[in-house]
């Protein structure tokens, strides 16, 4: 399989989500974690997760250092598209709705994600329980002022992005893990 793209953002994926991770540690830190649940929030009952081309490069370099971009991640990818209907438009023709689904880099049972915490999505690390023990989620919020927060703290990403897409040339700011990432993965073989 192919080397890494050498596309270097900086700062780097680990500076991105230092704040995110502290956040999420200090709740982890008062009793409030995950580690009794099954991850219901990256499964298809409540998984809906979308991503920025930032964040896709972050998680396919980390992905292709561990040597787990590969045929079978794609072959994962594809599934994971064609069982939730990803590439299908969803919502009443005025205003579009994301489509759930079960996220490819979720373990089940206790192992949960799979994805480092310094490639993860921002969306994944500033979703977090609001009471202790939890097996099934069920009151878990997303830290929308920590995302506001971190966005104002690297005000050069949305340019990042916006050059990712016309390199790319991906037709959106944000889509499912599974689309995105299959496209950085045709954009990469089309290049010379
Ligand atoms: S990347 Fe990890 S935390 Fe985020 S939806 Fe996928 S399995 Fe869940
Ligand atoms: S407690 Fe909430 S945030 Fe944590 S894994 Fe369960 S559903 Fe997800």
């Amino acid at each position: 399989m192919e080397g890494t793209t050498g596309e270097k953002i900086n700062p780097s994926p680990i500076e991105r989500r230092r704040e995110l991770k502290q956040a999420m540690s200090s709740l982890a830190n008062a009793g409030t974690h995950c580690g009794s649940c099954s991850g219901v929030c990256c499964t298809f009952l409540a998984n809906s997760m979308q991503i920025t081309p930032v964040e896709a490069v972050d998680l396919r370099e980390w992905l292709i250092s561990q040597n787990r971009w590969n045929e079978d991640l794609l072959l994962s990818l594809k599934t994971c598209v064609k069982r939730f209907r990803l590439d299908q438009e969803l919502g009443d023709g005025r205003r579009s709705l994301r489509r759930t689904y079960t996220c490819p880099f979720y373990l089940d049972g206790p192992q949960g994600c799979s994805i480092s915490r310094d490639h993860k999505p921002y969306g994944c690390l500033a979703f977090n329980p609001r009471i202790p023990d939890q097996t099934e989620g069920g009151n878990c919020c997303s830290d929308q002022k920590q995302l506001e927060i971190r966005d104002q703290n690297f005000p050069t990403e949305a340019t990042q992005n916006e050059h990712l897409r016309q390199i790319h040339h991906l037709p959106y700011a944000k889509a499912p893990l599974p689309i995105i990432l299959l496209d950085l993965e045709k954009s990469s073989r089309l290049d010379p």
